[in-house]
């Protein structure tokens, strides 16, 4: 058997966590080896959260112009080049990878490209990307290899071989028709951003609304903007059967309470959940257990069941956010200087990018519903925000969450411009436990978007006696 390369830090993917953890302990002075398959820096710069950013603001701009009479000034008829949406993209992660290769370089950790899988505890096999293979040992093992989209088991469904985020960050074309099956956060912004390029767009959603994790009335909203869009919407829609091949043609047979349908489209884009990377990664020669879902098991310092390795980000089950991966990282490396940090109770915002965007921090009305926590609800529409008039966005509307004993803020959910810079308004004034009458109170600047939290605040209608 080959000798190990003994390391004092070995770190299996490179995403979030497992990035920051390698420069870290690098910087502090241990031998740090990261194994990566494809994505320097993960996934987050590479091919999802930034990416998908930056071509969703294409689209916007591509809106902006579609628009633009109505705001006073004349163009000619404009066309969308999505060779160039493609290529802007590609720029910005090119200069995303130099600069992680630079924090590499910088810090020390040696960033060896190739797929690991354990060959024994706290050991792993890389088959290396240039070639060849090398085997690593660390005194301690960091686990951080994300999750890649799931193809649901409906028939015909691989072999039409549909996109799934990744391909199609990468169309230098217009699908004629998008057809987009799951109805939540990736899917959302997909549908709208391709929408807005110019290409029909139908959304196939399984449950009974969109974002199936927000109050119906968000929901309701999401709807009602994706229609006033143009964008086709199925909900409560079972696919039984796929035939054809994206990119060509392609017709999906659905069952929907109003019988069978058949939507024929262009190109099918698949966002129907996650599934964590920690198959065939040999987790059971590293004594490292996995849930019926393929999640690492962890406890609440993150630590795995085999002694000295952690697992971080979305393959241990955390909230699929690139900061809650960023946070898991923070635990595990104030946890090694001495700290006492877990994961609980962990305030968790998040923002859905589709325009206007969602933003949710806290309980909403529904898991306040389902943990038995008695709230007082106040909402806004966002026309009652000044701002949006000036700029013509007055869709949308602002919730908040009281507690209905004290005048804690519970939660808070926009639907409207900005919603991810006035959410964090709220969730610093949360995380400071400031009773909501604080932000009912303050003097906020007129006319910005934060300004409304004032009104919304004043409608939190008052403890019942
Ligand atoms: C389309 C899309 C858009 C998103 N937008 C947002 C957003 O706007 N904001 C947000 O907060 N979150 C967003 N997310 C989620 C976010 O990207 C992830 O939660 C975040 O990147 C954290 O991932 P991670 O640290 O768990 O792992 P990742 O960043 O996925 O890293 C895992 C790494 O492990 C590597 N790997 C896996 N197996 C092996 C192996 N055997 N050997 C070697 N390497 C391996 C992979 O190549 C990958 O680079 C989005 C997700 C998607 C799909």
């Amino acid at each position: 058997m080959a000798q190990s390369e003994q390391v004092d830090v070995l770190v299996l993917g490179s995403g979030e966590a497992g990035k920051y953890l390698a420069w870290h302990m690098a910087h502090a002075g241990q031998r740090t080896a990261v194994v990566e398959r494809q994505w320097v820096g993960g996934s987050c710069p590479n091919i999802n959260c930034l990416p998908s950013k930056n071509e969703i603001w294409s689209a916007k701009v591509a809106d902006l112009v579609r628009h633009a009479a109505a705001f006073g000034t004349v163009t000619g008829p404009g066309s969308v080049d999505m060779a160039r949406v493609r290529q802007r993209k590609r720029d910005m992660v090119e200069g995303l990878i130099a600069m992680h290769l630079e924090r590499y370089q910088a810090s020390g950790a040696e960033l060896i490209m190739g797929t690991g899988r354990f060959v024994a505890p706290k050991t792993l096999e890389v088959r290396l990307n240039d070639g060849g293979t090398r085997r690593l040992a660390g005194d301690r093992v960091f686990l951080n290899v994300g999750t890649h989209a799931t193809i649901p088991e409906i028939p015909g469904l691989a072999a039409a071989q549909p996109l799934t985020h990744i391909e199609a960050l990468e169309l230098d074309r217009l699908p004629s028709h998008l057809i987009v099956l799951g109805g939540g956060y990736v899917s959302l912004e997909f549908a709208q951003a391709y929408r807005r390029f110019g290409s029909r767009v139908t959304v196939v959603e399984h449950g009974p609304q969109l974002a199936g994790r927000e109050d119906p009335d968000v929901a309701d909203a999401i709807l009602q903007m994706f229609k006033a869009d143009g964008i086709d919407v199925v909900l409560a829609a079972e696919t039984l059967r796929v035939q054809g091949r994206s990119g060509a043609r392609v017709s999906l047979l659905v069952r929907t309470p109003h019988g069978e349908q058949t939507f024929d489209g262009s190109d099918l884009l698949v966002a129907a959940g996650r599934t964590p990377n920690t198959t065939g990664i040999g987790l059971d020669v590293a004594g490292v257990q996995v849930d019926a879902r393929g999640y690492i098991t962890v406890n609440d310092r993150l630590e795995t069941t085999a002694p000295e390795v952690w697992a971080m980000g979305e393959c241990a089950g955390s909230a699929q956010f690139t900061h809650v991966s960023f946070d898991d990282f923070r635990i595990i490396r104030d946890n090694l200087a001495g700290g006492h940090r877990t994961t609980r109770d962990r305030l968790i915002p998040f923002c859905l990018f589709t325009d206007p965007p969602l933003a949710r921090v806290g309980l909403n009305e529904r898991d306040a519903r389902r943990r038995g926590v008695e709230v007082r609800v106040a909402t806004l529409p966002m026309s009652a925000v000044l701002r949006t008039r000036t700029t013509a966005e007055t869709q949308g509307f602002m919730k908040a969450l009281v507690d209905a004993q004290s005048d804690r803020i519970l939660g808070f959910t926009m639907l409207g411009p900005e919603a991810g810079e006035v959410m964090a308004v709220v969730q610093t004034a949360m995380l400071a436990g400031l009773p909501y009458t604080a932000l009912r109170d303050a003097i906020l600047t007129h006319p910005t978007m934060a300004e409304g939290l004032g009104s919304l605040f004043t409608n939190v209608p008052a403890k019942a006696t």
